[in-house]
């Protein structure tokens, strides 16, 4: 894995974006560090109607009302390093 101190994005917004990406990316892994936790791994679509998602993605959906952890945005924050 590659880390790239945010100083070195080209504008600020970059910065802005990509530390949105790096707040959304932790929660997203907590969400699955609960729900191991609690033993709730399983993706039972039948059980849980309410849930058609990845509980990750569906915690992004529900907080950011985007899909942060894409290969889109990944693609991006990519670009916004010089
Ligand atoms: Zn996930």
């Amino acid at each position: 894995m590659r880390v790239i101190p945010l100083e070195k994005c080209i504008t600020v917004a970059d910065i802005e974006k990509n530390k949105t990406r790096f707040e959304c990316t932790l929660l997203h892994e907590l969400v699955h560090f609960v729900r191991k936790s609690a033993g709730l791994m399983d993706t039972d679509w039948d059980k849980f109607p309410d849930f058609p998602m990845e509980a990750g993605d569906q915690f992004e959906m529900w907080a950011y009302g985007v899909r942060t952890c894409s290969d889109t945005e990944l693609s991006d924050a990519l670009a916004s390093y010089l």
